[in-house]
């Protein structure tokens, strides 16, 4: 059988742990043997971090922005327990973060739903996405302890010098300050690429903050949003039948709760991070939750939204049997070549990863899948298989539907 051919490379970022194990089992398996995969590839393991003293991370964010197509293993965000395993010269910052910061744009989070993996919230039966603003506010905050009684104030300065200051607190103890900020052109471009996202999934989009108590800094971002879709896609989604609506974040979530799902669920940079995780286990499994990256200027970054599975990898170094689910990952993959094959009008490209993403999970209703699925699955014959035996079980598929 001829392979694939490809015309543009993707930029592969490698990464940290058992999906790194995971990754080179989906190339040499599920990828190499039909596509002539090229890509442009970056290590993002931590050891090479450290060596390149991070610029590896940027590098690959810039290759992003050039090519326009990225796929991303799991990494490491180093802690102090990090710092010292892995002997580092500094606690480098979480991988994502910095790519987010120089691509911007939004990260949109939804589960992949197979029959036997009943979501926790019965009346869940369509998935819902959630868009993440991937700049600023906690991620790009200053931070100060203070060590006794004191005043912090706000201070802005105008480029001809003015100054405008808001008092934060007349300390009368010890304490902790944080600063953090954001940028309309930010807020903007994530509005956008949730409107425009809404439209071509053809999903209702709904946008939440804390406005009432935040009555600057968050009703910056409602306002942002308002004013955007009455100017540019009120009449595309009224003639779409979609709705827009804001609510407050809390009843936002009560309502999510009692929804069916089927629509996209806008938030800002934290509630994003703490709710993705969140709906990714009340779906079933936090591996089989996928993530793209999308710039405002249409360059995709594709990811699995977990971690590196850093227990199963100290099994997978003591020769110990694993059974990590590598589906998320499988759709990274695929996710990032059917935007390629799109981009480059390579069909060929394109239906293969659909056939790719099929065989997966054509697999696991059939019965066959990791542990973590087994674990919940309600399939009445199901069976566990370890790491690499699952995607060896997938390849069959994929061969039969090559
Ligand atoms: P994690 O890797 O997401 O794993 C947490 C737990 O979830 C695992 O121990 C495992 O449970 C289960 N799990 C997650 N993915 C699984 C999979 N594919 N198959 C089966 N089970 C899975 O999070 P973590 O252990 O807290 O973090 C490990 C490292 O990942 C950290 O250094 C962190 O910085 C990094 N991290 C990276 C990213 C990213 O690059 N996007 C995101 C989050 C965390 P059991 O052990 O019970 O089986
Ligand atoms: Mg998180």
């Amino acid at each position: 059988m001829d392979r694939i051919p490809m015309t543009t490379p993707i930029v592969e970022m490698d990464g940290d742990e058992m999906t790194r194990v995971i990754w080179k089992f989906i190339k040499d398996e599920l990828i190499c043997p039909f596509v002539d995969l090229k890509t442009e590839y970056y290590d993002l393991g931590l050891k090479h971090r450290d060596e390149t003293d991070d610029k590896v991370t940027v590098d690959s964010a810039h290759a992003a922005q050039k090519y326009g197509v990225a796929v991303k293993c799991a990494t490491i965000t180093p802690n102090a327990a990090r710092v010292e395993e892995y002997n580092l010269k500094e606690m480098w910052k979480s991988p994502n973060g910095t790519i987010r910061a120089i691509m911007d744009g939004t990260v949109f989070r939804a589960p992949i739903l197979v029959k036997g993996i009943e979501p926790y919230v019965k009346n869940w039966v369509k998935p819902i996405t959630i868009a993440r603003h991937a700049y600023g506010d906690v991620y790009k905050a200053t931070e100060m302890k203070v060590e006794g009684p004191g005043r912090a104030e706000l201070v802005f300065t105008a480029e001809d010098g003015t100054e405008t200051r808001e008092l934060i607190h007349d300390f009368k103890s010890a304490g902790v300050l944080q600063g953090m900020h954001n940028l309309n052109p930010s807020i903007e471009s994530f509005a956008r690429c949730c409107f425009n996202y809404a439209i071509s999934t053809k999903q209702d989009l709904w946008f939440a903050s804390k406005d009432t108590i935040s009555k600057k800094y968050d009703h910056t971002f409602k306002d942002i949003f308002e004013e955007i879709y009455n100017k540019e896609y009120k009449a595309k989604f009224e003639e779409l039948g979609l709705t827009y609506f804001y609510t407050l974040i809390d009843d936002a979530v009560a309502r999510v709760i009692r929804s069916e799902g089927g629509y996209i669920w806008a938030c800002k940079n934290y509630d994003g991070d703490v709710m993705s995780d969140m709906l990714a286990t009340a779906f079933g499994s936090l591996a089989m939750m996928t993530s793209v990256l999308v710039s405002p200027d249409g360059n995709f970054e594709y990811e699995a939204a977990h971690g590196t599975v850093q227990r199963h990898y100290y099994k997978y170094l003591e020769g110990k049997p694993t059974s990590t689910n590598p589906i998320a990952t499988i759709f990274a993959w695929t996710g990032a070549l059917a935007k390629r094959g799109e981009l480059d009008g390579n069909a060929a490209l394109t239906e293969f990863a659909k056939k790719l993403e099929k065989s997966t999970i054509d697999t696991v209703e059939s019965g066959k899948m990791t542990g973590d699925l087994y674990l919940i699955s309600t399939l009445e014959k199901k069976e566990k298989l370890e790491t690499l035996e699952f995607i060896k079980a997938i390849r069959e598929n994929l061969e039969k539907a090559m």
